[in-house]
C-alpha cells in the first residue's frame, strides 16, 4: 500500500514537472516567434503612413499625390531610412503649404524632377508623394541610400504671414509619427544639409534650434 502511493505521487511529480517543461518550451517558442515576426517587421515595414491618413496629433493632413505623369513623382519604391528635413526657403506672404501644394501640381513642375513628401506649415500638413516612393530633394541625385535614394522630404515652411515656431512644431509631430511608423530612431532624422553642401534647413542650423527641434520630436513619440 505505501509502495503504490509513494509511486503514485512519484507519477504525478513526474506529471507536473512535465507539464512545467511544456509550458517553459511553449513560453520559448512564443518568444522565439515574437522575436522573428519584429526582426521581420524590421526588415519590411510595409504599413505606409499614406493615403488614409487624415490628421496627426490634431493637425489636419491633406493627401494630394503628384499625378503619376509629373516627373518628380518617380514611381520608383524606396527603403526608408532617413527623413530629411528642408525649409522651403520662401519667405513670401501666402508660401504656406496649399501654396506649394498647388507648385508641385503646376503644368510648368511637370517636366522637371523635383518632389518631397510632405509640407508643413502652421496649420497644416500637405502630402504630395507616396512614403514608400523616392522622391527629388535633397539633391544628391541617385546616390545609393542617399537623401533621394533613402530619405522622405519634409518641407518647412517660412512664409512671413505664417508662424514659424508653430510650423516647426507640427513638424517635430509629423516627423515623430513617421519614426514611430517606420521603426525608426532619432538618428535617422537628418538635416538636407547632411547630404549636400546647401544651408537648408536654414533657420533650424541657427543657433540651437536644431537640438530643440530633436528634443521635440523625442518628446511626441
Ligand atoms: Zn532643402
Amino acid at each position: 500500500m505505501r509502495v503504490h502511493k509513494r509511486k503514485r505521487r512519484y507519477r504525478l511529480k513526474k506529471t507536473r514537472e512535465a507539464r512545467i517543461r511544456v509550458g517553459i518550451t511553449l513560453l520559448a517558442c512564443l518568444a522565439l516567434l515574437g522575436g522573428f515576426f519584429h526582426g521581420i517587421k524590421l526588415l519590411w515595414p510595409v504599413s505606409y503612413l499614406d493615403a488614409s491618413v487624415t490628421e496627426i496629433d490634431g493637425i489636419p493632413v491633406y493627401t494630394d499625390f503628384l499625378d503619376e505623369a509629373w516627373r518628380g513623382r518617380t514611381g520608383e519604391q524606396h527603403r526608408i531610412k532617413w527623413l530629411v528635413i528642408h525649409e522651403t526657403g520662401n519667405p513670401a506672404a501666402g508660401a504656406d503649404a496649399a501654396m506649394h501644394n498647388r507648385y508641385l501640381h503646376s503644368e510648368e513642375q511637370k517636366e522637371i524632377p523635383l518632389s518631397w513628401h510632405y509640407t508643413v506649415d502652421d496649420h497644416q500638413i500637405y502630402h504630395h508623394l507616396p512614403d514608400s516612393e523616392r522622391g527629388y530633394h535633397a539633391g544628391d541625385s541617385s546616390v545609393k541610400g542617399g537623401g533621394n535614394d533613402c530619405g522622405i522630404g519634409i518641407e518647412i515652411c517660412v512664409n512671413a504671414d505664417g508662424n514659424y515656431d508653430q510650423a516647426v512644431d507640427n513638424a517635430a509631430h509629423l516627423v515623430a509619427a513617421l519614426l514611430k511608423q517606420y521603426h525608426l530612431d532619432i538618428s535617422a532624422v537628418k538635416q538636407h544639409g547632411d547630404f549636400i553642401s546647401k544651408n537648408c534647413p536654414e533657420h533650424l542650423r541657427e543657433g540651437d534650434n536644431y537640438q530643440q527641434f530633436l528634443e521635440k520630436i523625442k518628446q511626441y513619440m
